[in-house]
């Protein structure tokens, strides 16, 4: 019979994870007489963000977190919306700040990016934060490759000293993964859409990582065997979720593998609420005004 790979199961992960926070949620509540607090900002009516975002307040609620969400029209000026992030970069009940992505196209996203109270980003899309991980200082690091990281540290695996080819080099998974791996003491090759003879380095892959947005790319030809397979990809198509893996080929032929859905995108949300208990338990260090 062919071996197949197990699954790194992203929802049984995410449950044990979300446990622990809930309980350091709540004794941060004891102690400050008020619930850890994250804003969440959407702007315009993208069905996809809507749902984002009922998942995070979701989340909060499993977690012991207070969410706000803060919803406003696609027409909302770039003044309003920096009024917006002011505010909450002031505000004493909120830890963490997240504007949904993408922003109406007459919209900055950098320039928004920037204005979050970099303590208080729970994305981790700060330059600051994005340059601490990139000199190995402790920051707020973008969730979807702490959540990577974690679901590799699940399989028991040792990262010291393997191979991990990541392919997509974007800031907010394919960069970002690539610094943590390093930090795990990897060896890291990022590839992207001019990489030549893709296959040929994908297949030297002890952990393989693909965020590119295609729809079932990676084919079991470009694994290595007893490889472990992350799949960030998530493609809309004729109304059913696919990642950028070949699933059924890939698990064929890895020892470990992410399924889609219910691997990267749970993790990816918990990985925020993670953050935002972090960004709170900071804020008693150095107390706000
Ligand atoms: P981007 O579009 O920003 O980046 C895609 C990357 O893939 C680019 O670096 C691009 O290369 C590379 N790429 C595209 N085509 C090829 C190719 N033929 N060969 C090699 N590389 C290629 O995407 P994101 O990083 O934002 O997201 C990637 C995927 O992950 C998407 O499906 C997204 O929906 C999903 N995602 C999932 C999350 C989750 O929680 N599960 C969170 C975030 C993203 P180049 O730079 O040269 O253009």
């Amino acid at each position: 019979m062919e071996k197949q790979a197990k699954i790194i199961d992203g929802r049984i992960l995410s449950t044990k994870i979300r446990e622990k926070l809930k309980k350091e949620a709540t004794k941060f509540e004891k102690k400050n007489k008020r619930p850890i607090g994250i804003a969440v900002v959407l702007v315009g009516e993208d069905p996809a963000s809507q749902t984002y975002v009922k998942n995070k307040v979701k989340a909060c609620e499993e977690c012991g977190i207070k969410s706000f969400v803060i919803m406003r029209p696609a027409e909302t000026s770039q003044d309003e919306l920096d009024q917006i992030i002011r505010d909450l970069n002031e505000s004493i009940e909120v830890d963490g700040i997240l504007t949904q992505l993408p922003l109406p196209k007459h919209l900055d996203e950098n320039h928004v990016l920037d204005l979050i109270d970099p303590k208080k980003d729970v994305d981790g899309f700060h330059i600051q934060n994005a340059g601490k991980l990139f000199v190995g200082q402790d920051s707020l690091v973008p969730c979807t490759p702490a959540g990577i990281v974690e679901l590799i540290k699940s399989t028991g695996k040792r990262m010291e000293g393997k191979h991990a080819v990541i392919i997509g080099r974007s800031n907010i998974v394919g960069k970002p993964i690539a610094m943590l791996l390093l930090a795990q003491n990897c060896t890291v090759t990022i590839c992207h859409s001019r990489t030549k003879n893709l296959a040929r380095v994908t297949k030297r892959a002890d952990i393989l990582v693909a965020a590119i947005g295609r729809r079932e790319f990676v084919t079991g030809g470009m694994i290595k065997r007893g490889a472990v397979v992350i799949d960030v990809g998530i493609n809309r198509h004729e109304g059913k979720l696919y990642g950028d893996v070949n699933y059924d080929q890939a698990s064929k032929i890895a020892s470990h593998i992410t399924p889609v859905p219910g691997g990267v995108g749970p993790m990816t949300i918990t990985m925020l609420m993670s953050n935002t208990i972090k960004a709170a338990q900071a804020t008693l260090e150095t107390p706000q005004k």
